[in-house]
């Protein structure tokens, strides 16, 4: 197949997983039971984007199945939204050993997948949950003062907040995320009444 500057001209979410499942770039390939390419549907105004999958994402080859996509759920469900309305990636798509964070080197190798899903998909909102997700995109920026709000970025509106997993470690940000969440469904709507 023919390639373009950031993958195959006749791209697809499918070849993108597919890619990702058989993926040898970085040194996580060598202890993952699955990758975790992402889910959702196609058409998703909002796409979510993590760190890295966890023990069960590894085990079941699904984005944010374990505590933390129970946290994510409700969060969710304060912005008006359910996991059938998002498409959920990561930085890394495969299990960093002891849920260590990513390197910047294999963040950096992983990255091509996600700016084809991000290409393919055309989200209105892409939400950066947690640090490593804002440092990719943001890198400038640091969460205590970038949450809630949202940055332009060569036509992608990025909408950073805390990792869902902050708030089982952390109960007092609880509120906090809860907030962002709350102000995602208002800038969500304000876009719906604009179409
Ligand atoms: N945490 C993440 O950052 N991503 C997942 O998919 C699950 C947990
Ligand atoms: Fe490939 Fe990304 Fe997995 Fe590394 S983390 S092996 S770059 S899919």
């Amino acid at each position: 197949m023919e390639e373009g500057a950031q993958g195959p001209l006749d791209d697809s979410l499918l070849l993108v997983a597919e890619e990702v499942r058989a993926c040898k770039k970085c040194p996580l390939s060598l202890a993952r039971t699955n990758a975790v390419p992402g889910e959702g549907p196609p058409d998703s105004k909002v796409v979510l984007i993590g760190e890295g999958p966890g023990r069960n994402e590894d085990l079941q080859g699904r984005p944010f199945v374990g505590a933390a996509g129970k946290q994510l759920e409700a969060l969710l469900s304060d912005a008006g939204l359910s996991r059938a309305d998002v498409y959920i990636s990561n930085v890394v798509k495969c299990r960093p050993p002891e849920n260590r964070c990513p390197s910047g080197a294999e963040a950096e190798a992983c990255h091509p997948y996600l700016e084809r899903q991000l290409r393919l998909l055309r989200p209105r909102i892409v939400v950066l949950l947690g640090d490593t997700a804002l440092k990719r995109f943001l890198p400038d920026e640091s969460l205590s003062s970038a949450h809630g709000r949202m940055f332009e970025q060569g036509g992608v509106s990025l909408f950073p907040t805390y990792h869902p997993a902050a708030m089982i470690y952390n109960r007092a940000l609880e509120g906090v995320i809860r907030e962002d969440f709350r102000a995602l469904g208002g800038l969500l709507s304000g876009l719906e009444r604009k179409d």
